[in-house]
């Protein structure tokens, strides 16, 4: 079976690769031409899943999944939530969004936090949502090189490290985006 990833995150891609089946070909928006941004542009995590899966099945042809992700903060009321990937602007930059949290939690010891992913695939005609949560904190400061986006100031439940300082496959196992895609695989299985 050959389905596609509507990402161009490198990060992703190698993230979702490393859990899915080898007899499942995954293939890049880059892999079916599709160089345009695809639009997100709905105010829920689920909505801007949905909306991508069903621009490139509409506008490509392709049965296809697509994921998004967000932090949700309970001192800021949820924020960056659908907002994370331009929390401190257009500009899309993690370095410049991590500031912009440790910054509005700075008076704060309120630091619980969880990332949320809902993949939404559009396989045979019909539509299937996934969602994948992982609780955690927010650290005081940046530590670890690994991951991308928030992971060096995210935390998960009973971990000492964020999820810049573990390892990819320890990432996939706790983490939200495993989750979701542990069911995503079960349910590609099962059809
Ligand atoms: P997206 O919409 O899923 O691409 O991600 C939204 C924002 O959340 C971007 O700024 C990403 O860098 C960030 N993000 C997505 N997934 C993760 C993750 O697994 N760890 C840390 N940050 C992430």
């Amino acid at each position: 079976m050959q389905i596609v990833f509507a990402t161009n995150n490198r990060n992703k891609l190698k993230e979702v690769q490393s859990l899915i089946p080898k007899d499942i070909k995954l293939l890049s928006l880059e892999d079916i031409s599709c160089f345009e941004d695809v639009p997100e542009t709905q105010d829920t995590i689920e909505g801007n899943a949905i909306q991508k899966a069903e621009y490139i099945k509409k506008h490509y042809g392709y049965d296809c999944f697509a994921d998004d992700t967000g932090l949700e903060i309970e001192a800021l009321n949820g924020e960056p939530g659908v907002y994370s990937a331009r929390y401190a602007g257009e500009q899309r930059n993690s370095e410049d969004n991590i500031q912009k949290v440790l910054l509005n939690l700075k008076d704060t010891s309120l630091r619980r936090a969880q990332f949320k992913t809902v993949i939404a695939l559009e396989l045979h005609g019909s539509q299937q949502l996934f969602t994948g949560t992982c609780k955690g904190d927010i650290t005081l400061e940046k530590k670890g090189e690994k991951g991308f986006g928030y992971d060096p100031i995210f935390k998960a439940e009973g971990y000492d490290k964020t999820f810049a300082e573990i390892t990819l496959e320890e990432k996939n196992r706790i983490g939200h985006r495993g989750k979701a895609v542990n069911q995503l695989i079960a349910y590609l299985n099962n059809i």
